[in-house]
């Protein structure tokens, strides 16, 4: 049985064509406000119902008690604020209002405003990413936000322009697939990354207690050095060409601006995954961290508070390679000393690429190296 969607429906906000010929016909009508692309991303992982039970951008009670408790008014567990601000400049409309949300020239969404809020910036960078300090990408993101937020309801007019749709599965699309697959039981996991043995150990040893595997890797914007969005397919695809059972292995991206929230991420993922239809989610070494804001398994600990939350998180000791064990392996099954390890270390492998050293095989598969070196330029420019 895949699982229910997050608070019980899975929810679909998208425009009849009769709505949105008559709204794009009277598009000068309404107050216009432009988006950045992270926002264009999470209103489509609203109106597809990733985001379910969003329906839109929080309300002001809902973002407190999202700050507050990690739950909206209504109890159901939700970690991170997904919130539309602007600058006070941009605020040319008021309460009740029906705006448009356009990305670059795309009328991306009509938003009914319920809201218009101020909030504290060093309160949500506190609570959602437990520092202020601006070095973490997150708490320097808040701070360039607009001092207001608008929330309400949202409908999507039109879909952005998406260079990877062949990869891209909705979670009413998943839900399908999971079924005609009879998977009773589907771990998913998250990743931003180029596959390494590491990761694959992760996936083959939760699989091994389930009856699928939904990879889904999240693509978007990403920081300079980072892997490029195709390299991170392509080398997927590779892995799961020479690698992986094809009955029980989905390969499938998302959209999603990362927000490097560690615990409080980790619990949104698990809900994103959770309306896909996935019943685990896989929870390894720093999910979802950045630097060292976060201790290695506080991302694990978080899950806790949430045993209502309707997806079983599936927690891992941090894999490395040990070479007295020959293998891959973790602290719990692994008796000898640091000397004899090899941690998994994404900046080291790609340091290596870039060095024109090849990484070794207990690291990355030769096939996977191929494919990123099959690449001009496999990383993303500043
Ligand atoms: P992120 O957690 O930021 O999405 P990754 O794509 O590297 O970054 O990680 C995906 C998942 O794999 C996370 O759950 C992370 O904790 C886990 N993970 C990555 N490397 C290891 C490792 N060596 N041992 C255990 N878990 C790991």
């Amino acid at each position: 049985m895949v699982s229910k969607p997050h608070g019980g429906r899975l929810v679909r906000k998208l425009s009849s064509e009769k709505t949105k010929e008559r709204i794009l016909d009277e598009k000068d009508e309404y107050p216009k406000v432009q988006i950045r692309e992270g926002i264009a991303v999470d209103l489509e992982n609203i109106a597809h119902g990733v985001y379910s039970p969003l329906e839109g951008f929080l309300r002001e009670e809902e973002f407190q008690s999202v700050l507050d408790t990690m739950r909206l008014p209504n109890d159901l567990p939700w970690s991170i604020p997904i919130v539309l601000d602007v600058s006070e400049k941009d605020l040319n409309f008021s309460v009740d209002d029906t705006i448009l949300l356009f990305y670059k020239d795309i009328p991306i969404a009509e938003m009914h405003v319920d809201d218009i809020y101020k909030y504290n910036k060093k309160e949500f960078a506190q609570k959602v990413f437990k520092t202020t300090d601006i070095n973490h990408p997150g708490v320097a993101k808040v701070m360039n936000m607009g001092d207001y937020l608008i929330g309400g309801e949202i409908y999507l007019l039109n879909e952005l322009p998406n260079p990877f749709e062949k990869y891209t599965l909705r979670p009413i699309e998943t839900r399908i697939l999971f079924k005609e697959r009879k998977f009773e039981t589907i771990v998913a996991f998250q990743t931003r990354n180029v596959p390494h043995l590491g990761h694959e150990y992760l996936q083959k040893s939760a699989l091994t207690f389930v009856d699928g595997l939904f990879i889904n890797p999240v693509l978007g914007k990403k920081k300079k050095g980072d892997y490029k969005d195709e390299v991170i397919l392509k080398a997927y695809e590779t892995l799961f060409k020479h690698y992986y059972p094809k009955d029980s292995a989905v390969l499938a991206t998302v959209r999603y601006e990362m927000r490097y929230a560690g615990p409080r991420e980790a619990v949104h993922h698990a809900i994103m995954r959770k309306n896909f239809g996935c019943t685990h989610f896989i929870v390894g070494r720093d999910h979802a961290g950045v630097g060292n804001y976060y201790g290695p398994y506080e991302a694990q600990e978080i899950f806790k508070n949430f045993p209502d939350l309707g997806i079983t998180p599936m927690f891992f000791k941090e894999f490395f390679y040990c070479k007295k064990c020959k293998g891959i392996v973790n602290e719990r099954i692994c008796p000898h000393p640091m000397e004899d390890r090899e941690y998994f270390s994404g900046t080291k492998i790609r340091n290596m690429i870039v060095n024109g050293e090849i990484p070794p095989e207990y690291f990355m598969r030769k096939e996977v190296y191929e494919t990123i070196m099959s690449f001009e330029n496999p990383f993303v420019d500043g």
